[in-house]
């Protein structure tokens, strides 16, 4: 079973469902309201957990009714949640519109992810524990960077996505073993659109890449090998809400259970394909069962690809 740790952000996604985004100073009215947890950190946690993985989730959450809802959702997936704070505050939210195009605009409030600024008591040992350290950048870099020297030390690998994207120092570049970048933060990383230009360029600063592409599937590319491209599976996709955190939680998984990339890369399209199929974010993660029908269905099939 692959052991896997993430230090990373835990928030309530606030969504509102309006015909039409209001204007600065308009008031409009909407259809529908939603509050379910999120954060980059908690859904690579719960994905990963889902998918077979033995999950600890280092981070915080606020004192307030956010905080309890949002350890509970991880202790239900099955992420160990001990080194999960309660803090001061305000949990972290993330306020989202969605209008009748489903275009969105977001505001994130950290609130307690802001208060995570190194590792404390037990969390060295427990990222040393694990085979996998995965890392985002939704709390500050000084706990980001904490945590992957901790795993550094260890011998633990790294897994970053690098979102929201920022410039990234040198020293984390340097700890970081895996990076997973969508096509957007790969550009804004490199000031390159083409992916495969991009995935080059960041192939100076970490040993891989795995640059998502949204339906139209991931480039893996490696300092050792040829890049590889993995087509999505064809589905109808309702909702790609955390369809990366998915992406990345399953191929932690199925690298560390020592899955050949090509099978791990084709096993995460799998889990990732049936997220997007499925409204929410980390409601709509699918289980080990139903991922492995899944990609099981697509090579019996002789297409690489899962029936749509
Ligand atoms: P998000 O921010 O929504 O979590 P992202 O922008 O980080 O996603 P994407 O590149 O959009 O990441 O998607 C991640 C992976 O999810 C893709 O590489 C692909 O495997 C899968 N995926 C996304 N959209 C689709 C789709 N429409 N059909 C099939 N698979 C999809």
């Amino acid at each position: 079973m692959t052991a896997i740790a993430v230090l990373g952000s835990t928030n309530m996604d606030l969504v509102a469902y309006v015909p039409k985004a209001p204007r600065l100073g308009e008031t409009v009215t909407g259809t529908a309201f939603r509050a379910v947890p999120g954060g980059k950190g908690a859904n690579q946690a719960v994905a990963a957990a889902r998918c077979g993985g033995e999950v600890v989730m280092i981070g915080a959450v606020g004192a307030d009714g956010f905080g309890v809802r949002l350890r509970s959702a991880l202790a239900e997936a099955g992420v160990e949640t001990a080194a999960l704070r309660t803090v001061e505050g305000a949990s972290g939210t993330a306020h989202i519109t969605v209008d009748g195009e489903g275009a969105n605009s977001i505001i994130v409030i950290p609130g307690a992810n802001g208060l995570v600024t190194g590792l404390e008591a037990g969390d060295d040992s427990r990222i040393g524990a694990a085979d996998y350290l995965l890392l985002q950048l939704e709390l500050p870099l000084e706990a980001v960077l904490a945590g992957a020297r901790a795993a550094r030390a260890h011998g633990v690998r790294t897994v970053l996505t690098p979102a929201p994207v920022q410039p990234l120092p040198p020293e984390l570049l340097d700890l970081t073993d895996l990076l997973v970048p969508n096509e957007h933060e790969a550009a804004a990383l490199t000031g390159l659109t083409d992916p495969h230009a991009a995935a080059r360029a960041l192939l100076q600063d970490v040993p891989e890449v795995v640059v998502t592409l949204g339906a139209a599937g991931v480039l893996y590319a490696a300092r050792d090998r040829r890049p590889l491209t993995v087509p999505a599976p064809r589905v109808r996709a309702v909702d790609t809400t955390a369809a990366g955190d998915t992406f990345v939680g399953a191929l932690t998984v199925a690298l560390g259970e020592g899955r050949p990339v090509p099978e791990a890369l084709r096993w995460a399209s799998a889990a990732a394909a049936l997220s997007v199929q499925r409204s929410g974010a980390q409601d709509s993660m699918p289980t080990r069962a139903e991922t492995e029908a899944f990609a099981l269905a697509g090579r019996s099939a002789g297409t690489g690809q899962p029936p749509g």
